[in-house]
């Protein structure tokens, strides 16, 4: 592969590449899988800080904490945390990231550390009137078409529940308008089913504090958004609990699903359909979410979860999963996911036993402890298995806000 200026300028045989450019610089990888920059499609790495600090547990009594132990950070935290999960990502091969954003710090602090991605700026919980204002405060940018190649970013109005139907629809029409993303949590779980068929159940109060003009639609959370109109385009995270109606509609309708299945294990909320999904023809990413649910931010782990829930899912489909269909999901398979020319100059490199079957095999043994280098917009970011970058420094940086979060969370369980 011939390389230049953060760029995919070539894909060839060794030998021939070598005599076509004998004074360039090569790099090998014997006995390794050189893959493109593996895409993490759903993240929150602002919570990454909260890793371990919440045990397994059902989702609604899970949700409620959370903003408890955000509140406890500062934006320096934040960004702490961000840096640690960008360093985390990185280490696991990816490069690529449909992160749920919490401000500017989000893309500055990825991109510092080398990821790409869709960047959805998180509006939730206010009266649509409020939502300029909030934008304004958060800095979104005015014009999200003029983002860069390898950072772009979009909306999420995080859920069906905790946005109420108007604000719905502007977040929708304004990720419309600029040109970016649009990605909401759908599906999740069994309380959000309930709360949308008959109004009841453990997110009633958080709907009707936060949902401004909520009322019990009676029908499926994806029924719903699509008849609001917000299901064109979007980013369907979760999935977890739909009906056999709901999936021709997301195939219709929606840019692509991201499946969490290890964050869904977590947070008791069953497996999504995966087979149904994947036979529908819709493009699929793999999603860690946060470190709020999850054990680790290993796209390889999460692989092996998802196979293990579908057995008959080919290794080599779970592997485009994780590269050119998670870049499809996020409106980035102009930049990511392939060796394409004209792509960005992003690989993981994996050491692998064998290299017949290399699918099965990554499938099987590939994780951050086989990971030999990465490659982002052509800085390498782990050679020789090593970090190029100071990983305890940013270690030590979120253990305050760790901290911090665990105080505040103790004190909510206190009797
Ligand atoms: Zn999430």
């Amino acid at each position: 592969m011939l390389l230049r200026s953060g760029v995919i300028e070539g894909v060839g045989h060794a030998d021939a590449m070598r005599e076509r450019y004998p004074n360039l610089p090569l790099q090998e990888f014997p006995g390794c899988a050189v893959m493109p920059g593996l895409v993490n499609a759903h993240t929150h790495l602002s919570l990454t800080c909260l890793k371990g600090l919440m045990p397994p547990q059902p989702f609604a009594s899970w949700l409620r904490q959370i903003p408890v132990a955000t509140r406890a950070l500062g934006r320096d935290d934040i960004a702490a945390s961000i840096a640690l999960g960008a360093a985390q990502c990185t280490q696991a091969g990816v490069t690529v990231i449909g992160e749920i954003a919490l401000g500017p710090e989000s893309v500055a602090v990825a991109a510092d550390a080398g990821l790409g991605g869709r960047f959805f700026w998180e509006a939730l919980g206010i009266p649509v009137g409020r939502l300029g204002a909030l934008l304004h405060d958060l800095e979104y940018p005015a014009e999200t078409r003029n983002c860069t190649i390898r950072q772009r970013c979009g909306i999420s109005p995080h859920t069906p529940y905790t946005s109420g139907p108007e604000l719905l629809k502007a977040t929708h029409a304004l990720a419309a308008q600029r040109g970016g993303g649009f990605a909401i949590h759908v599906a999740e779980s069994e309380a959000e089913t309930e709360l949308l068929r008959s109004g009841t159940g453990p997110l009633t109060d958080l709907a009707t504090r936060l949902a401004d003009g909520f009322v019990a639609p009676k029908t499926t959370p994806v029924s719903y958004l699509d008849d609001l109109g917000v299901l064109q385009d979007a980013v369907a995270v979760h999935c977890t609990r739909l009906l056999p109606v709901d999936i021709p509609k997301l195939k219709k309708r929606a840019r692509g699903v991201v499946l969490c299945p290890r964050s869904n294990a977590y947070l008791e909320n069953g497996a999504p359909p995966i087979a149904r999904l994947a036979e529908s023809g819709l493009p699929i990413g793999l999603g860690t979410d946060s470190l709020a649910s999850n054990t680790s931010l290993d796209l390889f782990e999460e692989a092996r979860a998802l196979s293990a829930l579908a057995p008959k899912l080919s290794a080599e489909r779970i592997v485009r999963m994780m590269t050119m269909e998670g870049a499809t999901v996020l409106g980035m398979d102009d930049a990511f996911g392939t060796f394409d020319r004209g792509r960005q100059a992003d690989l993981s490199v994996f050491r692998l036993e064998r290299t017949e079957d290399p699918y099965d095999e990554l499938l099987r043994h590939a994780d951050r402890h086989a990971l030999e280098a990465v490659l982002s917009g052509g800085i390498w970011r782990i050679l020789h298995g090593q970090p190029t970058f100071p990983v305890s420094f940013v270690e030590r940086g979120s253990q305050l806000a760790a901290m911090k979060a665990s105080l505040a969370l103790d004190d909510l369980r206190m009797p």
